[in-house]
């Protein structure tokens, strides 16, 4: 059911996005220690879809207005949208990993950072910066607030840290039986704006994170977004929803519990 253009499921439909999401969190799983130095790119994406078929769930990515990966692969200065290819993966790198996948027709949208052996300690903080900024924006929703309320706790988090790069042309969105729906969901802005935090809605927020300028630019693959000063970026994502319990975080294996306990924020799955 959509109520002013945004899609609010029911509780079945959200039990299907939350397979889907367990569907998502398992494989970013088997990336992150597929992900080591010497394996290319289009490796990881292989082992995304021989796992994601074998949970009985389909890709979202494949195909999507054309993309050809089941996930993003985004390296170093590349911040999203990274196409699986030949690329190899070296000591010191640091690749975003993008994944979703489809149960039932419902969709679950996740990303994670991971190093590639030993980093600097800089990519390491920035890293930890931008899933911290990642769970605090989820921790700051709740029932009856605004979609804004997590984009301001995503730059609050960001700008306390230090002096970090939000990039402003990509956003969190809304999901559901569609990966990519209204509302947007920045990375940036004041508090109490945009659509009320309602139950039913479910939520992909995503924070991109430079070490440099914020600015991007995309290649000639028309996909693949990188920082135009060439700064490293992280990138961290994960689909939420509200219940009168509290938050739900459908893509991440134990829904959030552990990662909500610590910032004193109500476990609102089962
Ligand atoms: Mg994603
Ligand atoms: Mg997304």
């Amino acid at each position: 059911m959509f109520e002013r253009g945004i899609e609010i499921k029911t509780p079945a439909q959200i039990e299907s996005m939350r397979r889907a999401g367990r569907v998502v969190a398992s494989t970013l799983e088997v990336l992150r220690s597929s992900a080591v130095a010497g394996v290319t790119t289009a490796e990881l994406d292989a082992i995304a879809h021989d796992h994601i078929r074998s949970q009985g769930a389909t890709s979202n990515f494949l195909g999507y207005h054309g993309f050809t990966g089941v996930i993003c692969t985004s390296v170093n200065d590349q911040v999203v949208h990274g196409i699986p290819g030949t690329r190899v993966l070296r000591d010191g790198d640091i690749i975003s990993i993008d994944c979703g996948a489809i149960v039932d027709g419902w969709h679950g949208d996740a990303a994670t950072t991971v190093a590639i052996g030993e980093v600097p300690d800089e990519v390491t903080e920035l890293m930890r910066v931008t899933e911290e900024a990642l769970w605090r924006g989820i921790a700051a929703a709740h029932l009856g607030g605004r979609v804004s309320d997590i984009s301001h706790a995503v730059e609050t988090t960001v700008d306390a840290a230090g002096d970090y790069g939000i990039v402003e042309g990509y956003t969190g969105h809304g999901i559901g039986s569609a990966m990519h729906q209204p509302p947007n969901v920045p990375n940036y802005g004041k508090p109490g704006r945009g659509p009320k935090l309602v139950k039913g809605l479910a939520l992909a927020v995503e924070p991109m994170v430079t070490l440099g300028s914020p600015d991007t630019r995309t290649l000639a693959d028309d996909w693949t977004v990188v920082t135009t000063d060439g700064s490293w970026a992280a990138h961290y994502e994960h689909t939420f929803t509200l219940t009168d319990a509290g938050a739900w975080v459908l893509t991440a294996i134990d829904g959030g519990a552990a990662r909500l306990a610590e910032l004193g924020v109500p476990y609102g799955g089962h």
